[in-house]
């Protein structure tokens, strides 16, 4: 990547163009007075955990947020060494706590509609219309889980029905579960659910889409297979007490797991240019760049590996990137000289 520095060595007038070139793109950054170094869209474990890193390295940081985690529907959080059993709300409440002694960090509720980049770096418009600019941008948004068509199962969903096994599967240990699913997915899910019970039914809500070698494989370790139609999930409150089916019969299971399908939350991946990978997840390199330059992504909206440390470790690993980024920029504006930067695409990870 080539970059020219016009202006002078004072910073708020100075401007630098970025030819990448291995792609047609050209990046102007301008050091403009008052300009945020970094919009963060999203404020879950990934986006306020970038917002921590960039307000502890003296970056001006705006993050919105529409106030809607992904685990929202459970009470509590688990594999986060030291958080494990928190509430995800409480977390989220600490986090933004801690957050409120780096003045140069604001955090504003509300849902960015639209995103795209600028001559300054990036531009969001909100919902209500309020536009913001930044010099580089993270989406930090998470990614939205699609539950199967069963009536009832929003009901138990987070408490007594989950799609995590590392999340969830201890609290159901040795208990009487099912499994939602079919064909290699379903098999190869009710086959990592033996780790945690041996008490296991594969409800396959029609038919089971199994060849005879998963059929036997699931048979040889007692995981019954039941096709008959699902009519609904049946419990008292959030706790399941079973899976009523089409024919009229109850199958008691304490708990039920299904692994869902996922797409964006919303159109900003796509808006800026992102690619989506065929897990509809936004394609990076490990220093959490996107092919757009000065475009970052953290977190499930990236991520394949969907654990709320995760999460958070990614934000932190955005947060770094981000400002050795902008340092790159700055030194080379106050230098007067033209800089050398490692491009920050996924095929350079
Ligand atoms: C039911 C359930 C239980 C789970 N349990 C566990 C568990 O026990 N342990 C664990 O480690 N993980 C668990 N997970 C996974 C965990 O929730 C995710 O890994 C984690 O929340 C991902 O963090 P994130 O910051 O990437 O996204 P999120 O936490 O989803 O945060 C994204 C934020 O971005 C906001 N946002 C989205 N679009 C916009 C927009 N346009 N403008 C402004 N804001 C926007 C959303 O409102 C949200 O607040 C669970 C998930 C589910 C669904």
């Amino acid at each position: 990547m080539n970059a020219s520095v016009y202006g002078g060595a004072e910073r708020l007038t100075t401007c630098v163009i970025f030819q990448f070139p291995t792609s047609p793109w050209t990046v102007t950054v301008r050091f403009l007075p008052n300009m945020i170094d970094v919009i963060i869209v999203g404020g879950g474990p990934a986006g306020l955990s970038a917002a921590l890193v960039l307000g502890r390295s003296r970056r001006r940081v705006l993050l919105f947020d529409a106030g809607h985690p992904r685990n929202a529907p459970s009470k509590a959080m688990h594999g986060f060494l030291s958080r494990d059993g928190m509430d995800p709300a409480e977390f989220l409440k600490v986090s933004r706590e801690q957050l409120r002694r780096y003045a140069d960090v604001e955090i504003r509720l509300g849902e960015v509609a639209t995103a795209r980049s600028c001559e300054d770096g990036f531009e969001v418009v909100m919902a209500d219309g309020t536009t913001a600019r930044s010099r580089m941008l993270l989406l930090a948004t998470g990614i939205s889980d699609t539950l199967p068509d069963i009536e009832a199962i929003e009901r138990f969903y987070g408490r007594t029905v989950h799609h995590c096994p590392y999340c969830d599967g201890w609290e159901h240990r040795d208990r009487p579960l099912a499994v939602y699913g079919r064909g290699t997915s379903g098999l190869e899910f009710a086959v990592e659910l033996l780790v945690w019970s041996r008490d296991l039914v594969l409800c396959t809500d029609g038919p089971s889409e199994l060849d005879d070698i998963g059929s036997k494989k699931l048979a040889c370790l007692g995981v019954r297979v039941i096709e008959t139609p699902i009519a609904r999930l049946e419990g008292d409150e959030d706790q399941l007490s079973g899976v009523r089916f089409k024919d009229g019969n109850f199958l008691a299971r304490e708990a039920l797991f299904f692994s869902p399908q996922q797409k964006q939350c919303n159109a900003l991946a796509t808006q800026l240019g992102c690619e989506l990978n065929n897990e509809e997840a936004i394609e990076c390199g490990e220093n959490a760049a996107t092919c757009i330059p000065g475009l970052f992504a953290a977190g499930n909206v990236s991520r394949g590996l969907q654990l709320v440390i995760i999460a958070a470790a990614e934000g932190t690993q955005a947060a770094f990137a981000i400002n050795q980024a902008l340092l790159e920029v700055d030194a080379a504006a106050e230098a007067g000289m033209p800089i050398e930067p490692q491009p920050h695409c996924p095929e350079s990870a």
